[in-house]
C-alpha cells in the first residue's frame, strides 16, 4: 500500500521550508491541501512516518515535539527566545573516549544546545 492522501499531505508539510515544524504547524500546512484533515490524523501519520524512519521526531524539553525531515545523525541548537531550531554537528571527539574509558560503548548521540540565536540577540 502506498501513501494515503493524508499521509502524503503530512509528509509534504514536514518537507516544507518551515524548519523543524511542530505538529500544530504541520496540521496548519496539511489543512491547505486537505481542509477537513483532523489533528488526530496528523499525529497518527507523524508517528507512523517516524517509526518507518522517514522523518525524525525531536523531543523538546518544555515545548512541543518538533519534526525533522533530515534523518541523518545531527545535533540541534535551540533558541530559548524564539524556539528556532538550527542543525549543527557536535564533534564528540574526546567525549566519546571519556565515555568508552568507563567501559561503555557509544551507539549514537543527540545533542541539544540551548542558546539565544543571532536574530534574538540582534533585537536586544
Ligand atoms: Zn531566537
Ligand atoms: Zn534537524
Amino acid at each position: 500500500m502506498g501513501l494515503t492522501k493524508q499521509k502524503k499531505a503530512v509528509l509534504d508539510a514536514v518537507m516544507s521550508p518551515a524548519d523543524h515544524p511542530t505538529a500544530d504547524e504541520i496540521y496548519a500546512i496539511a489543512k491547505v491541501t486537505i481542509p477537513n484533515i483532523g489533528l488526530g490524523t496528523v499525529y497518527r501519520n507523524l508517528n507512523t512516518l517516524c517509526s518507518e524512519g522517514i522523518i525524525r521526531k525531536i523531543e523538546m524539553p518544555g515545548g512541543p515535539d518538533r519534526f525533522d525531515k533530515d534523518i541523518s545523525p545531527h545535533d540541534h541548537m535551540v533558541c530559548s527566545e524564539c524556539g528556532r531550531v538550527i542543525d549543527f554537528q557536535v564533534d564528540m571527539g574526546d567525549l566519546k573516549d571519556r565515555i568508552e574509558e568507563r567501559g561503555f560503548k557509544v551507539l549514537s548521540h543527540n545533542v541539544q544546545v540551548v542558546c539565544i540565536c543571532d536574530r534574538c540577540l540582534a533585537k536586544e
